[in-house]
């Protein structure tokens, strides 16, 4: 595996601010990094480059990325093009086309459209994984979208409406190179309790045509915990915390099936039970 690749090159918030106003092409990115695996959901251990954009609508309590999330990591940030990025894909994957995973932070915050066409044109796919509070037309270029709207325990407000403008922006007519292309949608619920879970089973039931997938949230990850100097520490040989990663998957087990909840699929986050919370793979 190729080291992983962390920008870190400081700017000035001014700077910023001004590019942010004049050229929407420039996103603020976070960390690209990879080749590595794809840790949750539909793309589950598929090989894929991450890149991560900086900042978010949420705060979410229990948030492991609070790098990519608070104002205090915008000066570890870089304010790049779609072409600067692409060439960073294609330098980790040696040219080698793969999965391209557009995480956060909130990527839907941004305009990834030109990235995702040049990436496209050269072989490579594109997930993202969003909250589903933004919605943008160019969700209908992605080969695969993962809506993961946050649970009660987050302390966040979920917004059906919010979801249902992420679903419609996949049918957007955005897509004109290839008619036949579509999205391929799943939703994902990290979840904290049973309330978690019974919430999560309410909003899957609406979508019966929509793949579901459910993960227990990690909760040794708090949004609070960025606030200080230590921002990541590995826990990837700590077996108290596999220990409780196992324990928590077997409660979610049971959870689903004291709801007789059968069209959901369980999944541990595969990249902490490999890494920890180790950050760049
Ligand atoms: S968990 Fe996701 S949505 Fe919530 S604050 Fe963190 S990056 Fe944002």
């Amino acid at each position: 595996m190729n080291a992983p690749l962390i920008i870190q090159k400081p700017l000035q918030r001014q700077y910023l601010r001004e590019q942010e106003g004049t050229n929407s092409a420039l996103i603020s990115i976070c960390e690209i990094f990879g080749p590595t695996i794809q840790g949750e959901g539909a793309l589950i251990g598929m090989p894929t480059v991450f890149v991560r954009s900086g900042g978010c609508d949420y705060r979410c309590s229990w948030c492991d990325t609070g790098y990519a999330v608070l104002p205090k990591f915008e000066d570890q940030w870089q304010m790049m093009d779609a072409q600067s990025i692409f060439n960073e894909i294609e330098k980790l994957s040696k040219g080698h086309p793969l999965w391209v995973t557009l995480s956060g932070g909130n990527p839907a915050m941004h305009d990834f459209e030109a990235l995702i066409r040049l990436g496209q044109s050269k072989g490579y796919q594109f997930s993202m994984e969003t909250q589903a509070s933004i919605s943008k037309p160019w969700f209908s270029l992605l080969d695969q979208l993962t809506l993961s709207p946050k649970p009660p325990s987050t302390g966040m407000s979920f917004k059906i409406r919010g979801l249902e403008r992420c679903l419609e922006a996949c049918q957007s007519d955005l897509c004109e190179i290839d008619g036949d292309h579509q999205v391929d949608v799943s939703l994902k619920f990290v979840v904290a309790d049973e309330s978690d879970v019974k919430w999560a089973k309410a909003i899957a039931d609406q979508y019966p045509n929509i793949p579901s997938f459910i993960q227990p949230c990690n909760t040794q990850a708090s949004l609070e915990g960025f606030e200080g100097d230590v921002i990541h520490e590995s826990s990837a040989n700590d077996c108290d915390n596999k220990d409780k990663d196992q324990q928590r998957l077997l409660w979610l087990i049971e959870a689903i099936q004291t709801l007789h909840w059968h069209k959901v699929r369980v999944l541990p986050q595969l990249h902490r039970w490999l890494w920890g919370d180790q950050a760049g793979v």
